[in-house]
C-alpha cells in the first residue's frame, strides 16, 4: 500500500509522459544550434508506451546522451516556465543524476489545433514547445538546493514527493529590452509606449543570452533567476569546440 503511493495515477502520468516525449524531442532539436547530436540514451525513452510493471515504469529513464561528446542532458517539460524539479529522500534528484549532468528546462503546451484533430493528451504531437531552453548543471542545482526554503510537499496521491523549485522572475510584460544594469541590477522592458522596470536581486543571472533588444513575452519569458543556467560558451558542444580548435 505504502509502496503505491510512489506511482503516479495513471491518467496524469500518461499526460506526463507525453509532455515529457515532446520536450526531449525539442531539445534535441533546439541543441543542434550549439553543435550537439543528442539521442535518447535508452530503450524505451522517447516512447509514450507505459509498462505494465510499475518499477518497470519508475525506471524509465529520460536521459539524453550527445553522441558526438558524450554530454548528457535530462529533460524537464513544464506547463509553466519555471525551475522545478521532483525529489524525494528515496530518489534525490542529484543523487540520481551525475554532477557534471546537464537538466535543460522548457515548457511544453497543448497545442490549440493540435494537427486538426480532437486533443489528446496522451499524444506527444498533440503538444507545442514554445520558448527557449534553459540549460543548468547538476551541480548548481544542487549547490543552490541547499539554501532553498523547505520545499512544498505534492499531495499524497502522488506520493511524499518534494518539489523544488530554484526561484526565478518571468516578463511581468510582452516587449522587448530596453537595459540591463547590474549593481543594483534592473531590467527596462519596453512596448513602444511605455516602460516598466524590473528589480533584480543581488546574485541572480539573467536567461536565455537576455540583452537589450530581446523580445520578452509576459508571463512566458524567464528574465533571470537564481541557479545560474550554462553560457551560450558553455553549452558549444565539446567535440565541436576541439575541432575548431585543432584548425
Ligand atoms: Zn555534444
Amino acid at each position: 500500500m505504502t509502496d503505491r503511493l510512489h506511482y503516479k495515477p495513471d491518467a496524469s502520468f500518461r499526460r506526463f509522459l507525453a509532455m515529457s516525449v515532446r520536450g526531449e524531442r525539442a531539445a534535441i532539436e533546439l541543441m543542434k544550434a550549439y553543435g550537439h547530436a543528442f539521442a535518447f540514451s535508452d530503450f524505451g525513452a522517447g516512447s509514450t508506451e507505459v509498462s505494465k510493471d510499475a518499477r518497470k515504469k519508475r525506471q524509465r529513464k529520460a536521459d539524453l546522451i550527445c553522441k558526438s561528446c558524450g554530454q548528457k542532458l535530462e529533460v524537464r517539460a513544464k506547463s509553466r516556465p519555471q525551475i522545478t524539479m521532483s525529489d524525494s529522500a528515496s530518489r534525490p534528484f542529484d543523487r540520481e543524476l551525475s554532477a557534471g549532468d546537464w537538466v535543460g528546462f522548457l515548457v511544453v503546451q497543448r497545442k490549440s489545433d493540435p494537427n486538426g484533430e480532437e486533443f489528446d493528451e496522451t499524444n506527444p504531437d498533440h503538444y507545442e514547445q514554445v520558448g527557449a531552453i534553459h540549460v543548468i548543471r547538476v551541480s548548481e542545482l544542487a549547490e543552490k538546493r541547499q539554501q532553498l526554503p523547505e520545499p512544498r510537499r505534492k499531495n499524497e496521491a502522488q506520493g511524499s514527493e518534494a518539489y523544488l523549485e530554484w526561484p526565478s522572475l518571468r516578463a511581468p510584460m510582452t516587449g522587448t529590452v530596453k537595459t540591463i544594469e547590474r549593481n543594483p541590477g534592473r531590467i527596462v522592458i519596453t512596448d513602444g509606449t511605455r516602460d516598466r522596470e524590473v528589480r533584480i536581486e543581488p546574485g541572480w543571472y539573467a536567461y536565455g543570452g537576455l540583452r537589450v533588444g530581446s523580445v520578452v513575452v509576459r508571463g512566458q519569458t524567464i528574465l533571470c533567476g537564481w541557479a545560474k543556467p550554462l553560457t551560450v560558451t558553455q553549452l558549444q558542444c565539446g567535440q565541436l569546440r576541439a575541432r575548431i580548435a585543432g584548425n
